[in-house]
């Protein structure tokens, strides 16, 4: 009998020498239990209202989830004033941008790219990822290497602002991997569009200062985004590695499979994470958002301070979201 690396072996370089891209990932039909909803609808972790904007200008035209929520998260990676995601990140303790990043289609294909640097938009590289290779996640010199056979360009994402962070960090070099309790800008963006299309995708530069090659839950699949298009969808912010032990996103589409309103949902993921880790729970920010194939969303946070962005019904707002604990 074939071990099953073998029959991964076998199946995936057939694949290659198929030559063909569906072959390997695609799944060609479309679920048969889309419903009517609430959409198109697009919501983001935290005030990322030119995100939402970017998607909502897709989904408005009748595009496709993916390609919004791909737009939407490049938004914040393009902005050197957001110190959590892409261009402008803080740097790991040894001053490195790394980047994660992911996304997810309605059919359920995935990619997704780990400690990327030098690349301003890994979102994009994760979709070609998933899009162009047999895999769903490459990382460090081998995501970079990708990138740049795709035509991406190499550049430097360590801006003044970030360097002087670092150097400011250098000083006592603390590591303690504490996250902001609120407003930054770390994305995880989910979408249904006019045709009940599902789609997210997800993107950081990870905590602050954090060790070498140290990942978060942002470019994994079911911790950091979700999306199951017979379902809805769901992403993080927060301390990874808490979404990362809970599979916070998996866990908040699963309660909504069965049956959970988007918003219990996100407050029964939170509430796990809670229970099981009451220390780490204490000190940290976590945030989820949610959205249903209905068009209803949700949004919870272990600490106030956690916000969203929800653009429906032609209507870009932000909301403060409820929190398990109060200050
Ligand atoms: N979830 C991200 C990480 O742990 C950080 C964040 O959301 O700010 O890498």
């Amino acid at each position: 009998m074939k071990s099953r690396r073998a029959f991964l072996q076998h199946s995936v370089f057939g694949a290659m020498a198929a030559g063909s891209v569906e072959f390997w990932t695609r799944i060609s039909a479309m679920p048969e239990t889309f419903r009517k909803g609430n959409f198109p609808a697009v919501i983001a972790t935290w005030n990322n209202e030119d995100a939402t904007k970017a998607a909502w200008e897709i989904l408005s035209a009748q595009g496709r989830a993916l390609d919004a929520v791909e737009a939407g998260a490049r938004v914040p990676e393009a902005n050197p004033e957001d110190s959590s995601v892409g261009y402008g990140g803080f740097p790991d303790r040894d001053g490195d941008v790394t980047l994660d990043a992911c996304i997810m289609d309605e059919f359920g294909n995935a990619g997704s790219v780990t400690c990327l640097q030098h690349i301003k938009h890994p979102v994009s590289v994760a979709r070609l990822v998933m899009e162009k290779t047999p895999h769903v996640i490459l990382t460090a010199e081998g995501a970079l290497e990708f990138a740049l056979s795709q035509g991406f360009k190499k550049e430097n994402l360590l801006t003044e602002t970030a360097r002087r962070a670092w150097e400011e960090w250098k000083v006592k070099s603390e590591y303690k991997p504490v996250i902001n309790f609120e407003r930054h800008d770390t994305i995880g963006i989910v979408a249904i569009d006019a045709q009940g299309r599902a789609s997210g995708a997800c993107t950081t530069s990870g905590l602050a200062f954090k060790m070498k090659g140290r990942v978060g839950d942002s470019p994994v699949i079911g911790a950091g985004l979700f999306v199951d298009a017979e379902v809805g969808a769901a992403a993080a912010t927060g301390l990874g590695e808490m979404v990362l032990k809970t599979l916070g996103s998996y866990f908040i589409v699963e309660e909504m499979r069965r049956g959970k309103h988007p918003q219990k949902a996100a407050e029964l993921a939170i509430r796990r994470l809670a229970e099981k880790y009451p220390e780490q729970a204490r000190e940290n920010q976590v945030g989820f958002v949610a959205l249903d194939v209905k068009g209803r969303h949700g949004g919870f946070g272990l600490q106030p301070g956690f916000n969203y962005t929800l653009f429906q019904q032609g209507k870009n707002v932000i909301y403060e979201s409820g929190s398990y604990f109060s200050k």
